[in-house]
Protein backbone atom coordinates (compact mmCIF):
# COMPACT_ATOMS: atom_id res chain seq x y z
CA UNK A 1 0.00 0.00 0.00
CA UNK A 2 1.33 3.37 -0.56
CA UNK A 3 2.83 5.71 2.35
CA UNK A 4 0.01 8.30 2.81
CA UNK A 5 -2.69 5.39 2.41
CA UNK A 6 -6.05 6.53 4.42
CA UNK A 7 -5.78 5.01 7.98
CA UNK A 8 -7.65 1.36 7.83
CA UNK A 9 -7.87 0.86 3.89
CA UNK A 10 -5.20 -2.45 4.59
CA UNK A 11 -7.66 -3.85 7.03
CA UNK A 12 -10.84 -3.45 5.04
CA UNK A 13 -9.38 -4.63 2.11
CA UNK A 14 -8.66 -7.71 3.52
CA UNK A 15 -12.13 -8.14 4.02
CA UNK A 16 -13.51 -6.13 0.68
CA UNK A 17 -12.65 -6.48 -2.71
CA UNK A 18 -12.80 -3.13 -4.83
CA UNK A 19 -14.02 -2.88 -8.68
CA UNK A 20 -12.46 -0.74 -10.66
CA UNK A 21 -13.40 0.68 -14.01
CA UNK A 22 -11.84 4.00 -15.75
CA UNK A 23 -13.12 6.22 -18.15
CA UNK A 24 -10.40 8.18 -19.77
CA UNK A 25 -11.01 11.54 -22.07
CA UNK A 26 -8.23 12.05 -24.45
CA UNK A 27 -8.20 15.62 -26.61
CA UNK A 28 -6.81 15.00 -30.16
CA UNK A 29 -4.20 16.65 -31.11
CA UNK A 30 -5.70 17.33 -34.87
CA UNK A 31 -5.28 21.20 -35.99
CA UNK A 32 -8.73 21.52 -36.30
CA UNK A 33 -12.48 21.22 -34.11
CA UNK A 34 -14.41 17.65 -34.94
CA UNK A 35 -17.16 19.48 -37.24
CA UNK A 36 -16.16 22.67 -37.62
CA UNK A 37 -12.67 23.95 -39.03
CA UNK A 38 -12.07 26.39 -35.83
CA UNK A 39 -8.58 25.69 -34.60
CA UNK A 40 -8.44 22.61 -31.33
CA UNK A 41 -5.21 24.22 -30.06
CA UNK A 42 -7.49 27.12 -27.91
CA UNK A 43 -5.23 27.49 -24.97
CA UNK A 44 -4.09 30.79 -24.59
CA UNK A 45 -6.76 32.31 -27.36
CA UNK A 46 -8.50 35.24 -25.84
CA UNK A 47 -12.16 33.86 -24.11
CA UNK A 48 -14.87 32.91 -27.02
CA UNK A 49 -12.57 34.23 -30.11
CA UNK A 50 -11.81 30.36 -31.23
CA UNK A 51 -15.41 29.91 -32.22
CA UNK A 52 -17.92 29.57 -35.51
CA UNK A 53 -21.55 29.38 -35.91
CA UNK A 54 -21.27 25.82 -35.97
CA UNK A 55 -19.22 25.20 -32.45
CA UNK A 56 -21.34 27.91 -30.64
CA UNK A 57 -24.34 25.90 -31.72
CA UNK A 58 -26.10 28.11 -33.82
CA UNK A 59 -29.49 27.47 -35.32
CA UNK A 60 -29.21 26.08 -39.09
CA UNK A 61 -25.74 25.07 -39.19
CA UNK A 62 -23.94 21.97 -40.01
CA UNK A 63 -21.64 19.83 -38.58
CA UNK A 64 -18.83 18.35 -41.07
CA UNK A 65 -16.31 15.20 -39.79
CA UNK A 66 -12.84 15.78 -39.20
CA UNK A 67 -11.39 12.96 -41.01
CA UNK A 68 -8.11 13.24 -39.05
CA UNK A 69 -9.82 12.71 -35.55
CA UNK A 70 -11.42 9.27 -36.91
CA UNK A 71 -8.60 8.43 -38.53
CA UNK A 72 -6.71 9.29 -34.72
CA UNK A 73 -9.43 7.39 -33.01
CA UNK A 74 -8.93 3.91 -34.86
CA UNK A 75 -4.85 4.13 -34.27
CA UNK A 76 -5.96 4.22 -29.96
CA UNK A 77 -8.43 1.91 -31.00
CA UNK A 78 -6.11 -0.75 -32.92
CA UNK A 79 -3.25 -0.05 -30.48
CA UNK A 80 -5.83 -1.10 -27.40
CA UNK A 81 -6.00 -4.37 -29.23
CA UNK A 82 -9.76 -3.46 -30.21
CA UNK A 83 -12.24 -4.52 -32.97
CA UNK A 84 -13.08 -1.71 -35.38
CA UNK A 85 -16.86 -2.65 -37.08
CA UNK A 86 -17.67 -1.35 -40.12
CA UNK A 87 -20.36 0.53 -39.47
CA UNK A 88 -20.72 3.07 -36.47
CA UNK A 89 -22.76 6.01 -35.82
CA UNK A 90 -22.99 9.45 -34.06
CA UNK A 91 -25.18 9.94 -31.54
CA UNK A 92 -27.13 13.18 -29.89
CA UNK A 93 -26.50 13.29 -26.35
CA UNK A 94 -29.07 15.42 -24.78
CA UNK A 95 -28.59 17.32 -21.52
CA UNK A 96 -28.62 21.03 -20.40
CA UNK A 97 -24.97 22.70 -18.76
CA UNK A 98 -24.09 26.28 -19.78
CA UNK A 99 -20.57 24.74 -21.03
CA UNK A 100 -22.82 22.94 -24.17
CA UNK A 101 -24.21 25.12 -26.19
CA UNK A 102 -26.40 23.25 -28.29
CA UNK A 103 -27.88 21.56 -25.42
CA UNK A 104 -26.28 18.39 -26.71
CA UNK A 105 -23.04 16.80 -27.09
CA UNK A 106 -22.35 14.54 -30.52
CA UNK A 107 -21.21 11.02 -29.75
CA UNK A 108 -21.53 8.00 -29.95
CA UNK A 109 -24.16 5.74 -28.55
CA UNK A 110 -24.62 2.16 -29.39
CA UNK A 111 -22.75 1.73 -32.34
CA UNK A 112 -19.31 2.64 -30.78
CA UNK A 113 -16.20 2.95 -33.61
CA UNK A 114 -14.38 0.40 -31.46
CA UNK A 115 -14.94 -2.09 -28.67
CA UNK A 116 -13.19 -5.48 -27.33
CA UNK A 117 -9.87 -4.41 -26.74
CA UNK A 118 -7.44 -4.72 -24.22
CA UNK A 119 -4.87 -3.60 -22.37
CA UNK A 120 -2.28 -5.35 -19.79
CA UNK A 121 0.76 -4.20 -17.86
CA UNK A 122 2.83 -5.59 -14.35
CA UNK A 123 1.99 -4.50 -10.71
CA UNK A 124 3.91 -6.26 -8.30
CA UNK A 125 5.78 -8.53 -10.81
CA UNK A 126 1.98 -10.30 -11.60
CA UNK A 127 0.22 -9.42 -15.21
CA UNK A 128 -3.20 -6.99 -15.25
CA UNK A 129 -4.98 -7.33 -17.80
CA UNK A 130 -7.94 -4.91 -18.24
CA UNK A 131 -10.68 -5.23 -20.98
CA UNK A 132 -11.21 -2.19 -23.12
CA UNK A 133 -14.92 -1.90 -23.61
CA UNK A 134 -14.88 0.75 -26.39
CA UNK A 135 -13.18 3.86 -27.53
CA UNK A 136 -14.88 6.62 -29.22
CA UNK A 137 -15.70 9.83 -30.59
CA UNK A 138 -17.56 12.85 -29.82
CA UNK A 139 -16.63 16.67 -28.74
CA UNK A 140 -15.56 18.68 -26.02
CA UNK A 141 -17.60 20.88 -23.88
CA UNK A 142 -16.90 24.73 -23.34
CA UNK A 143 -15.17 25.39 -20.39
CA UNK A 144 -17.17 27.61 -17.27
CA UNK A 145 -14.93 29.71 -14.68
CA UNK A 146 -16.32 30.31 -11.13
CA UNK A 147 -16.00 33.56 -9.51
CA UNK A 148 -14.87 31.74 -6.25
CA UNK A 149 -15.30 28.36 -4.96
CA UNK A 150 -17.91 26.92 -6.95
CA UNK A 151 -19.23 24.52 -3.55
CA UNK A 152 -18.68 27.49 -1.04
CA UNK A 153 -19.34 30.91 -2.18
CA UNK A 154 -18.71 31.46 -5.98
CA UNK A 155 -21.77 34.39 -6.87
CA UNK A 156 -21.36 34.19 -10.94
CA UNK A 157 -19.67 32.27 -13.86
CA UNK A 158 -18.48 32.46 -16.88
CA UNK A 159 -18.59 30.90 -19.55
CA UNK A 160 -15.82 30.32 -22.61
CA UNK A 161 -16.40 28.43 -25.62
CA UNK A 162 -12.79 28.07 -26.89
CA UNK A 163 -13.20 23.98 -26.23
CA UNK A 164 -16.53 23.31 -27.39
CA UNK A 165 -16.15 20.79 -30.22
CA UNK A 166 -12.62 19.80 -29.82
CA UNK A 167 -12.60 16.31 -30.89
CA UNK A 168 -12.71 14.20 -27.55
CA UNK A 169 -12.10 10.33 -27.48
CA UNK A 170 -13.71 8.71 -24.79
CA UNK A 171 -11.57 5.06 -23.83
CA UNK A 172 -13.66 2.69 -21.27
CA UNK A 173 -12.60 0.52 -19.63
CA UNK A 174 -13.62 -2.82 -18.08
CA UNK A 175 -14.00 -3.01 -14.29
CA UNK A 176 -11.10 -5.69 -14.41
CA UNK A 177 -8.88 -3.39 -11.77
CA UNK A 178 -8.72 -4.62 -8.26
CA UNK A 179 -6.67 -1.80 -6.37
CA UNK A 180 -6.01 2.14 -6.57
CA UNK A 181 -2.31 1.16 -8.14
CA UNK A 182 -3.42 -1.34 -10.41
CA UNK A 183 -5.71 1.88 -11.83
CA UNK A 184 -3.09 4.19 -10.98
CA UNK A 185 -1.00 1.92 -13.62
CA UNK A 186 -3.15 1.82 -15.66
CA UNK A 187 -3.33 5.33 -16.32
CA UNK A 188 0.05 5.46 -16.93
CA UNK A 189 0.16 2.79 -19.63
CA UNK A 190 -2.56 4.09 -21.16
CA UNK A 191 -1.18 7.34 -21.63
CA UNK A 192 1.83 6.59 -22.27
CA UNK A 193 0.17 4.54 -25.54
CA UNK A 194 -1.83 7.84 -26.62
CA UNK A 195 1.28 10.08 -26.26
CA UNK A 196 3.53 7.48 -28.08
CA UNK A 197 0.93 7.21 -30.66
CA UNK A 198 0.87 10.65 -31.37
CA UNK A 199 -2.52 11.34 -30.56
CA UNK A 200 -2.68 13.56 -27.46
CA UNK A 201 -0.54 15.52 -25.20
CA UNK A 202 -1.11 13.30 -21.97
CA UNK A 203 -1.55 16.64 -20.14
CA UNK A 204 -3.36 15.60 -16.67
CA UNK A 205 -2.84 19.19 -15.43
CA UNK A 206 -4.22 20.88 -18.60
CA UNK A 207 -7.09 18.13 -18.42
CA UNK A 208 -6.30 17.24 -22.56
CA UNK A 209 -6.06 13.77 -20.96
CA UNK A 210 -8.61 13.08 -17.95
CA UNK A 211 -10.43 10.44 -15.89
CA UNK A 212 -13.41 9.19 -14.40
CA UNK A 213 -13.23 6.18 -12.18
CA UNK A 214 -15.97 3.59 -10.99
CA UNK A 215 -15.80 2.42 -8.11
CA UNK A 216 -17.64 -0.30 -5.74
CA UNK A 217 -16.71 -3.01 -3.27
CA UNK A 218 -18.18 -6.62 -2.34
CA UNK A 219 -17.26 -8.81 0.54
CA UNK A 220 -14.34 -11.23 -0.81
CA UNK A 221 -15.74 -14.27 -2.40
CA UNK A 222 -18.57 -12.58 -3.38
CA UNK A 223 -19.56 -12.36 -7.29
CA UNK A 224 -22.08 -10.06 -6.77
CA UNK A 225 -21.30 -6.37 -7.62
CA UNK A 226 -22.24 -4.03 -5.35
CA UNK A 227 -23.23 -0.20 -5.91
CA UNK A 228 -20.82 2.02 -7.80
CA UNK A 229 -19.93 5.27 -7.04
CA UNK A 230 -18.25 7.95 -9.94
CA UNK A 231 -15.39 10.26 -9.16
CA UNK A 232 -14.95 12.63 -10.76
CA UNK A 233 -12.15 16.00 -10.98
CA UNK A 234 -8.89 14.00 -10.30
CA UNK A 235 -6.36 15.68 -12.16
CA UNK A 236 -3.06 13.86 -11.62
CA UNK A 237 -2.42 10.33 -11.14
CA UNK A 238 -1.57 10.44 -7.36
CA UNK A 239 -5.02 11.83 -7.40
CA UNK A 240 -6.22 9.14 -8.97
CA UNK A 241 -5.28 7.11 -6.37
CA UNK A 242 -6.00 8.93 -3.60
CA UNK A 243 -9.10 9.05 -4.32
CA UNK A 244 -10.05 5.58 -5.24
CA UNK A 245 -8.01 4.81 -1.61
CA UNK A 246 -10.46 7.14 0.00
CA UNK A 247 -13.83 5.37 -1.40
CA UNK A 248 -12.71 2.07 -0.57
CA UNK A 249 -12.47 3.46 3.01
CA UNK A 250 -15.93 5.77 2.82
CA UNK A 251 -17.65 2.66 1.47
CA UNK A 252 -16.21 0.02 3.44
CA UNK A 253 -17.48 1.52 6.76
CA UNK A 254 -20.59 2.67 5.22
CA UNK A 255 -20.99 -1.04 4.63
CA UNK A 256 -19.41 -2.29 7.77
CA UNK A 257 -22.19 -0.24 9.54
CA UNK A 258 -24.71 -2.20 7.17
CA UNK A 259 -25.71 1.14 5.49
CA UNK A 260 -26.20 1.48 1.97
CA UNK A 261 -24.39 2.94 -0.65
CA UNK A 262 -25.47 5.69 -2.97
CA UNK A 263 -25.07 5.74 -6.50
CA UNK A 264 -23.96 9.23 -6.90
CA UNK A 265 -21.14 11.11 -8.42
CA UNK A 266 -18.38 12.46 -5.96
CA UNK A 267 -15.94 14.71 -6.52
CA UNK A 268 -12.24 14.77 -5.36
CA UNK A 269 -11.49 17.80 -3.13
CA UNK A 270 -7.43 17.61 -3.75
CA UNK A 271 -7.23 20.11 -0.45
CA UNK A 272 -9.38 17.95 1.79
CA UNK A 273 -8.26 14.60 0.53
CA UNK A 274 -11.48 13.94 0.15
CA UNK A 275 -14.67 12.70 -2.11
CA UNK A 276 -17.43 14.80 -1.80
CA UNK A 277 -21.03 13.92 -3.11
CA UNK A 278 -21.91 16.20 -5.98
CA UNK A 279 -25.44 14.86 -7.99
CA UNK A 280 -27.05 11.53 -7.73
CA UNK A 281 -25.92 9.60 -11.14
CA UNK A 282 -27.54 9.81 -14.67
CA UNK A 283 -28.92 6.80 -16.26
CA UNK A 284 -28.39 6.45 -20.33
CA UNK A 285 -32.07 7.03 -20.46
CA UNK A 286 -31.75 10.07 -18.89
CA UNK A 287 -29.62 11.33 -22.50
CA UNK A 288 -32.35 10.71 -24.40
CA UNK A 289 -30.02 9.80 -27.22
CA UNK A 290 -30.50 9.31 -30.85
CA UNK A 291 -28.89 9.18 -33.99
CA UNK A 292 -27.51 12.63 -35.32
CA UNK A 293 -29.65 13.31 -38.16
CA UNK A 294 -26.86 15.85 -39.20
CA UNK A 295 -24.56 13.61 -40.00
CA UNK A 296 -24.17 10.21 -42.47
CA UNK A 297 -23.83 7.41 -40.68
CA UNK A 298 -20.09 5.92 -40.25
CA UNK A 299 -18.58 3.58 -42.73
CA UNK A 300 -14.66 2.38 -42.02
CA UNK A 301 -13.67 0.10 -44.72
CA UNK A 302 -11.05 -3.15 -43.74
CA UNK A 303 -9.19 -1.51 -46.44
CA UNK A 304 -8.58 2.19 -44.05
CA UNK A 305 -8.99 -0.23 -40.86
CA UNK A 306 -5.69 -1.76 -42.70
CA UNK A 307 -3.89 1.27 -43.58
CA UNK A 308 -4.03 2.66 -40.13
CA UNK A 309 -3.08 -0.38 -38.54
CA UNK A 310 0.64 -0.27 -40.99
CA UNK A 311 0.98 3.22 -39.68
CA UNK A 312 0.85 2.86 -36.32
CA UNK A 313 4.13 3.85 -34.95
CA UNK A 314 5.99 1.82 -32.54
CA UNK A 315 4.26 0.90 -29.22
CA UNK A 316 6.25 1.60 -25.59
CA UNK A 317 6.71 -2.39 -24.99
CA UNK A 318 8.13 -2.54 -28.31
CA UNK A 319 10.55 0.13 -27.73
CA UNK A 320 11.54 -0.88 -24.71
CA UNK A 321 12.31 -5.08 -26.59
CA UNK A 322 14.38 -3.06 -28.94
CA UNK A 323 16.54 -0.89 -26.71
CA UNK A 324 17.52 -3.65 -24.46
CA UNK A 325 18.20 -5.95 -27.86
CA UNK A 326 19.72 -3.26 -29.80
CA UNK A 327 21.42 -1.32 -27.21
CA UNK A 328 22.31 -3.71 -25.00
CA UNK A 329 20.23 -1.08 -21.98
CA UNK A 330 19.04 -3.39 -18.67
CA UNK A 331 15.15 -3.75 -18.79
CA UNK A 332 15.45 -1.35 -15.91
CA UNK A 333 16.79 1.13 -17.68
CA UNK A 334 14.88 0.35 -21.16
CA UNK A 335 12.05 0.85 -19.09
CA UNK A 336 12.98 4.58 -17.68
CA UNK A 337 14.18 5.63 -20.91
CA UNK A 338 11.19 4.58 -22.52
CA UNK A 339 8.35 6.27 -19.88
CA UNK A 340 8.27 9.24 -21.67
CA UNK A 341 8.77 9.14 -25.44
CA UNK A 342 11.09 12.56 -25.18
CA UNK A 343 13.70 10.88 -23.36
CA UNK A 344 13.35 7.97 -25.65
CA UNK A 345 14.19 10.04 -28.71
CA UNK A 346 16.76 12.09 -26.51
CA UNK A 347 17.99 8.79 -26.31
CA UNK A 348 18.88 7.36 -29.51
CA UNK A 349 19.45 11.07 -30.64
CA UNK A 350 22.47 10.85 -28.39
CA UNK A 351 23.24 7.10 -29.29
CA UNK A 352 22.87 8.39 -33.23
CA UNK A 353 25.55 11.12 -32.03
CA UNK A 354 28.37 9.03 -31.53
CA UNK A 355 27.53 8.43 -27.20
CA UNK A 356 27.65 5.22 -25.70
CA UNK A 357 24.25 3.73 -25.01
CA UNK A 358 25.10 3.13 -21.28
CA UNK A 359 26.50 6.36 -20.86
CA UNK A 360 23.68 7.87 -23.03
CA UNK A 361 21.24 6.39 -20.38
CA UNK A 362 22.93 7.02 -17.61
CA UNK A 363 23.42 10.77 -18.19
CA UNK A 364 19.72 11.00 -19.40
CA UNK A 365 18.37 9.36 -15.85
CA UNK A 366 20.76 11.11 -13.59
CA UNK A 367 21.49 15.14 -13.74
CA UNK A 368 19.84 15.26 -17.04
CA UNK A 369 16.61 14.49 -15.65
CA UNK A 370 16.73 16.11 -12.89
CA UNK A 371 17.38 19.81 -14.17
CA UNK A 372 14.66 18.94 -16.84
CA UNK A 373 12.15 18.45 -13.57
CA UNK A 374 14.09 21.71 -12.03
CA UNK A 375 13.61 23.94 -15.39
CA UNK A 376 10.71 22.60 -16.88
CA UNK A 377 12.31 22.10 -19.66
CA UNK A 378 13.09 18.39 -21.68
CA UNK A 379 16.78 18.71 -23.00
CA UNK A 380 15.60 18.56 -26.44
CA UNK A 381 14.27 22.24 -25.78
CA UNK A 382 17.22 23.08 -23.18
CA UNK A 383 20.19 25.64 -24.40
CA UNK A 384 22.17 22.60 -24.65
CA UNK A 385 20.06 20.75 -26.59
CA UNK A 386 21.22 17.20 -28.01
CA UNK A 387 24.50 18.10 -29.85
CA UNK A 388 25.30 20.14 -26.75
CA UNK A 389 25.10 17.06 -24.38
CA UNK A 390 26.47 15.13 -26.91
CA UNK A 391 29.58 17.32 -27.01
CA UNK A 392 30.13 17.10 -23.21
CA UNK A 393 30.04 13.66 -22.94
CA UNK A 394 32.33 13.27 -25.66
CA UNK A 395 34.76 15.89 -23.78
CA UNK A 396 34.17 13.89 -20.36
CA UNK A 397 34.53 10.66 -21.83
CA UNK A 398 37.63 11.20 -23.62
CA UNK A 399 39.28 12.50 -20.57
CA UNK A 400 39.14 16.11 -21.64
CA UNK A 401 37.53 17.55 -18.66
CA UNK A 402 37.13 15.95 -15.39
CA UNK A 403 33.85 14.50 -13.84
CA UNK A 404 32.72 17.37 -12.12
CA UNK A 405 33.66 20.03 -14.24
CA UNK A 406 31.10 18.06 -16.87
CA UNK A 407 28.86 18.57 -13.96
CA UNK A 408 29.27 21.79 -13.53
CA UNK A 409 29.33 22.66 -17.12
CA UNK A 410 25.53 20.58 -17.68
CA UNK A 411 24.32 22.75 -14.97
CA UNK A 412 25.24 26.12 -16.20
CA UNK A 413 24.61 25.28 -20.01
CA UNK A 414 21.60 23.34 -20.10
CA UNK A 415 19.59 26.59 -19.64
CA UNK A 416 22.12 29.32 -20.45
CA UNK A 417 23.43 27.37 -23.52
CA UNK A 418 26.71 27.34 -25.44
CA UNK A 419 29.22 25.06 -26.95
CA UNK A 420 30.96 22.84 -24.49
CA UNK A 421 33.90 22.31 -26.59
CA UNK A 422 34.60 25.83 -26.96
CA UNK A 423 33.78 27.06 -23.32
CA UNK A 424 36.39 24.39 -21.99
CA UNK A 425 39.07 25.58 -24.34
CA UNK A 426 38.00 29.38 -23.46
CA UNK A 427 38.62 28.95 -20.12
CA UNK A 428 41.15 26.41 -19.77
CA UNK A 429 38.87 24.21 -18.44
CA UNK A 430 40.61 20.36 -20.27
CA UNK A 431 41.38 17.79 -17.63
CA UNK A 432 45.14 18.28 -15.78
CA UNK A 433 45.81 14.20 -16.05
CA UNK A 434 49.87 15.06 -16.90
CA UNK A 435 51.57 12.99 -14.41
CA UNK A 436 54.73 15.00 -14.27
CA UNK A 437 53.31 18.35 -13.45
CA UNK A 438 50.47 16.84 -11.64
CA UNK A 439 53.23 15.08 -9.08
CA UNK A 440 54.80 18.47 -8.52
CA UNK A 441 51.54 19.51 -7.35
CA UNK A 442 50.86 16.46 -5.28
CA UNK A 443 53.94 16.84 -3.55
CA UNK A 444 52.88 20.51 -2.05
CA UNK A 445 49.72 19.53 -0.97
CA UNK A 446 51.95 16.67 0.77
CA UNK A 447 54.05 19.07 1.87
CA UNK A 448 51.95 21.49 2.87
CA UNK A 449 49.34 19.20 5.05
CA UNK A 450 51.36 16.84 7.97
CA UNK A 451 48.06 16.36 9.63
CA UNK A 452 46.12 14.84 6.93
CA UNK A 453 48.77 12.70 5.79
CA UNK A 454 49.43 11.10 9.55
CA UNK A 455 45.51 10.35 9.50
CA UNK A 456 45.57 8.70 6.15
CA UNK A 457 48.72 6.86 7.38
CA UNK A 458 47.21 5.83 10.48
CA UNK A 459 44.49 4.41 9.10
CA UNK A 460 42.14 6.76 8.54
CA UNK A 461 40.57 6.25 4.78
CA UNK A 462 38.97 9.50 4.44
CA UNK A 463 42.10 11.89 4.90
CA UNK A 464 42.89 11.00 1.66
CA UNK A 465 39.87 13.02 0.88
CA UNK A 466 41.48 16.12 2.35
CA UNK A 467 44.52 15.60 0.66
CA UNK A 468 42.37 15.18 -3.24
CA UNK A 469 40.79 17.81 -2.13
CA UNK A 470 44.01 20.02 -1.86
CA UNK A 471 45.02 18.83 -5.47
CA UNK A 472 41.95 19.73 -6.93
CA UNK A 473 42.00 23.47 -5.31
CA UNK A 474 45.15 23.70 -6.92
CA UNK A 475 44.09 22.73 -10.38
CA UNK A 476 40.72 25.05 -10.16
CA UNK A 477 38.99 21.66 -9.98
CA UNK A 478 40.79 20.32 -13.25
CA UNK A 479 42.41 17.42 -12.03
CA UNK A 480 42.13 13.83 -13.32
CA UNK A 481 40.74 12.44 -9.99
CA UNK A 482 41.99 8.88 -10.51
CA UNK A 483 45.53 9.62 -11.46
CA UNK A 484 45.62 12.01 -8.40
CA UNK A 485 44.43 9.60 -6.06
CA UNK A 486 46.57 6.85 -7.72
CA UNK A 487 50.06 9.17 -7.11
CA UNK A 488 48.95 10.64 -3.53
CA UNK A 489 48.38 6.52 -2.63
CA UNK A 490 51.98 6.02 -4.02
CA UNK A 491 54.14 8.48 -2.40
CA UNK A 492 52.18 8.06 1.15
CA UNK A 493 52.74 4.37 0.83
CA UNK A 494 49.29 2.70 0.84
ZN1 LIG B 1 -16.00 26.38 -34.77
Amino acid sequence: MSAGAVSGLTELMQRYEAVIGLEVHGQLLTESKMFCGCSADYIGSPPNSNTCPVCLGMPGVLPVMNRKAIEYTVRTALALNCEIPEHSKFDRKNYFYPDLPKGYQISQYDMPMSEHGWLSFPVDGEEVRCGITRVHLEEDTGTLQHAGDILQQARSSVVDLNRAGVPLMEIVGEPDLRTPEQAREYLVRLRQILVYIGVNDGNLEQGSFRCDANISLRHRGSAELGVKVEIKNMNSFRAVQRALEYEIVRQGRLLDQGQAIAQETRGWVEAKGATISQRSKEYAHDYRYFPEPDLPPLQLTADFVERVRAGLPELPQQLVDRLQRDHGLSAYDAAVISAEIEDARAFEALVGAGVAAKSAANWLMGDVARLARETRLPLQRSGLGITGLAALIGLAERGRINGPTAKALLEELYVQGGDPVAVVEARGLGQVSDEAELSGIVDRVIADNPAAVSDFQGGKEQALQRLVGGVMKATRGRADARLVNQLLRERLGR
